[in-house]
């Protein structure tokens, strides 16, 4: 396969759904009921949105999976990767029908031609509507329920080596867009603006969809989720560019902080190149202690006492990172607590920021990968700052 194919070829979907039932097995889930999202996607390589007619990829312990669909999606659902592989059959139910029941009625066939007992759970996907929650709890009564991501974070958190290559093509193709945008114009735009061109260039470098386009300017930025408003981007402020999508349903997320000088050529107060001389330390640290084996938490850790040590600490005010992949915040989390040992194939950001309430906010934030001897860094547009000139 080479470097820039976007396909994730059909075997790899068998090979999920073995490690996916053997996992089932070591946890001792009765059967997974998968709707539309993240884990389906994984697993069977369809993609769709989620809607109030019920649709799920029903995987009991043992004996064939069903994909439940209603009529009008069957001819889509037989074109799933999984399905054409035919590790799963398409199961459809008319508008009339009650689809609760079926996949309840489904799931008593396999249980009474497997002997599977009654307690054992069953695993509900976590992007689940409510609704299809509650009424497979009605057509189930006593069944016990229970997050599917028990099952699926152990599988979706280690990357395969398509998934490596659809993320780091998703990475440089944000680093074009931040390269893009760092090249002007800037001032007397607004943020609204400049978000919307960021947008486009994540579409015009091969993303599929743009998810999020945050641009903080001047004290905006002190606020990390800022939404980009219709503020005048001045000379003598800086920016904080946080920008990401998907391509081929892999996610994009990188941040650059930026200095708009102008044509004056405003330099930054010291303050400001201090702390961007600390958070770059503080990133560049924490991908440095990325190995197999280190607790997660670890990550923050070394982050947060670096920015801690410059005196900054209570301005740092989130974790250090998330997981990507399939969704742009996954497991593992680089937070306090998070002890689980990182291991090759994990795809996590290392985002440390300092937010100065109505001043600026100064984060960078690159995607990594772990690999056997330490950090693959997906990002690699650079780290110094950039001073824009119009
Ligand atoms: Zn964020
Ligand atoms: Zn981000
Ligand atoms: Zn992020």
């Amino acid at each position: 396969m080479n470097e820039t194919s976007r396909n994730i070829p059909d075997q790899r979907y068998g090979e999920r759904l073995t490690a996916c039932r053997q996992t089932m097995v070591e946890r001792e889930f009765a059967a997974l009921f998968i709707g539309v999202g993240p884990d389906l996607r994984y697993l069977t390589g369809f993609v769709g949105e989620a809607t109030e007619r019920l649709t799920f990829l029903v995987i009991p312990r043992e004996g064939p999976v069903s994909f439940v669909v209603p009529r009008l999606e069957v001819e889509k659902a037989s074109t799933a990767p999984l399905v054409r592989a035919g590790h799963a059959e398409v199961t459809p139910f008319e508008e009339t029908d009650d689809a609760p029941a079926l996949v309840a009625d489904l799931l008593a066939h396999r249980q009474l031609s497997t002997g599977r007992a009654a307690w054992e759970p069953i695993g509900l996907s976590d992007r689940l509507w409510a609704m299809h929650v509650l009424q497979m709890q009605a057509a189930l009564p006593g069944r016990k329920f229970e997050r599917a991501s028990v099952v699926m974070r152990d599988l979706r958190q280690v990357k395969d080596a398509d998934e490596a290559r659809l993320l780091a093509l998703a990475a440089a193709a944000a680093d074009r867009t931040v390269d893009g945008i760092a090249a002007g114009p800037l001032v007397g735009r607004t943020e609204a603006d400049v978000s919307r061109e960021i947008r486009r260039r994540l579409i015009d470098e091969g993303h599929d969809l743009a998810d999020f386009a945050i641009v903080g300017s001047g004290p905006n930025g002190a606020s990390p989720h800022h939404d980009a408003t219709e503020r005048t981007i001045a000379a003598g402020e800086s920016i904080v560019l946080d920008l990401g999508g998907t391509l081929a349903g892999y996610a994009s997320d990188t941040t650059r902080t930026i200095w708009v000088a102008g044509e004056d050529s405003i330099a930054p107060q010291p303050e400001f190149g201090l702390v961007y001389a600390l958070v770059r330390d503080a990133q560049a640290r924490a991908t440095s202690a990325v190995a197999p084996g280190v607790p997660a938490e670890q990550i923050d850790a070394v982050a947060r006492a670096t920015i801690t040590s410059g005196g900054y600490g209570e301005f740092f005010t989130h974790r250090v990172g998330h997981g990507i992949g399939l969704e742009v915040h996954e497991d593992p989390y680089m937070v306090a607590g998070n002890t689980a040992p990182l291991a090759p194939g994990m795809a996590f950001s290392v985002e440390p920021g300092v937010y100065l309430p109505g001043r600026w906010g100064v984060r960078l934030e690159n995607i990594v990968m772990c690999a056997p001897d330490g950090a693959t860094v997906l990002n690699r547009s650079s780290l110094d700052l950039r001073v824009v000139r119009g």
